[in-house]
């Protein structure tokens, strides 16, 4: 086994704490990774808090993990040492059923083993993540980060990225389509980076204007907020596509009235409360609500790909590791610009 150090949720109501374990060494098809920069998602949060049910403790969040291959097993083809590589949010997966066979592994029918807060396929070793210095990972499930992209701002890509990739794409954002971001968070800045890459004209629906330079900059067309109620006057039936990244409760019937007519609301965000949602909502003007799920193996590369020839990345706070109780809070309070990512060299130190 090789030790492994990282920063650990004890219980639901634990800070993060310096926490030693075993990993596996290397297996025939396993890829050693040091890591170098982990992204803090909010549902690292959601999980750390046990906001959801089922998390398992001691819990090693993260899983927007990005480093370098330091050792391979002997049967691997895909990687070598030295390799420029990302870990996402799950680590393996059944293969066997439809999803995982249509390169959707996120869907995988027996559940894809989570990168934290999940067992491996051996039916007992708990998972555990990216706030870490090492991970040993299959080479089926690593992703190669393009060579122009640094590892500090390409980790958040791994999760925030592919979760607004995959449905940016599904729904067909593009020149003429007309698209919505609600929140600027680490999803929602990547949505927005994407969208506008993508060729669609993007609106920003944030809770205030505090963050609509930003918003701007990182590629929106328009910025209102969701606080004046003269936006949904002036936005009634506008958009194509919503994709929803608040994990807060709040009126969906309202945003569903900005739908175009056959327009789609996404939801990304995952708040643990169900939110009411009035038929009339939908009949009118045809409208969709739906729901996506980070991504398959295939298209996490295909969005990594799509960043690296587009220059683009996330928008990040580097801070060590001894900082992550306080960045938690910071992103509860919507305080982040707009993704805090961890330097693991500061595990070092702890
Ligand atoms: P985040 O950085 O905290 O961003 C969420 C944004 O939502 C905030 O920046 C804020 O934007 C807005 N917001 C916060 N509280 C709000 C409220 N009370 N009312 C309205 N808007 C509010 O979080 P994140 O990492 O982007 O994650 C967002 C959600 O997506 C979480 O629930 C997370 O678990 C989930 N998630 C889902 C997937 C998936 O595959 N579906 C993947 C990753 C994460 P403004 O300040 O601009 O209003
Ligand atoms: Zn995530
Ligand atoms: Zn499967």
């Amino acid at each position: 086994m090789l030790k492994a150090k990282g920063y650990a949720a004890a219980t639901a109501t634990s800070s993060l704490a310096p926490f030693s374990f075993d990993r596996r060494d290397p297996l025939d098809h396993d890829v050693l990774i040091d890591i170098k920069y982990c992204g803090i998602c909010h549902s690292d949060i959601h999980s750390a808090r046990d906001e959801w049910g089922g998390s398992l403790f001691p819990m090693v969040p993260g899983h927007e993990i990005a480093g370098v291959v330091t050792a391979v097993g002997r049967a691997v083809t895909r990687y070598k040492v030295g390799d420029a590589v990302g870990v996402g949010c799950f680590v393996d997966s059944c293969r066997k059923c439809a999803p995982c066979r249509a390169g959707l592994e996120q869907f995988c029918a027996e559940g894809p083993t989570l990168t934290y807060s999940g067992i491996e396929r051996d039916g007992k070793t708990p998972t555990q993540g990216g706030y870490s210095d090492k991970i040993v990972v299959n080479e089926d499930y690593v992703l190669r980060i393009p060579g122009n992209l640094a590892l500090d701002a390409a980790a958040p890509l791994l999760c925030a990225g592919i979760t607004l990739y995959s449905p940016l794409k599904h729904w067909q954002a593009g020149p003429g389509k007309n698209v919505a971001i609600i929140g600027l968070g680490g999803l929602g800045h990547m949505g927005v980076k994407i969208a506008h890459a993508l060729g669609a004209e993007v609106t920003v629906l944030s809770q205030s204007l505090a963050k609509r330079d930003d918003g701007l900059r990182l590629g929106a067309d328009n910025y209102y907020a969701t606080s004046d109620p003269a936006t949904f006057k002036t936005l009634k039936g506008s958009f194509d596509l919503i994709v929803n990244t608040v994990s807060a409760p709040m009126d969906w019937n309202q945003y569903l009235s900005l739908l175009a007519v056959d327009g789609t609301m996404v939801l990304v965000g995952a708040p643990p409360a169900p939110v009411p949602v009035a038929a009339f909502s939908l009949i009118s003007n045809r409208r969709s609500l739906a729901g996506s799920l980070i991504g398959g193996m295939r298209e996490t590369q295909e969005m990594l790909d799509f960043c690296g020839s587009h220059n683009l990345a996330c928008d990040i706070e580097v801070i060590p590791i001894q900082k992550v109780n306080e960045a938690y809070e910071r992103v509860l309070k919507s305080d982040v610009r707009y993704r805090f990512v961890i330097d693991m060299a500061s595990l070092k130190t702890s």
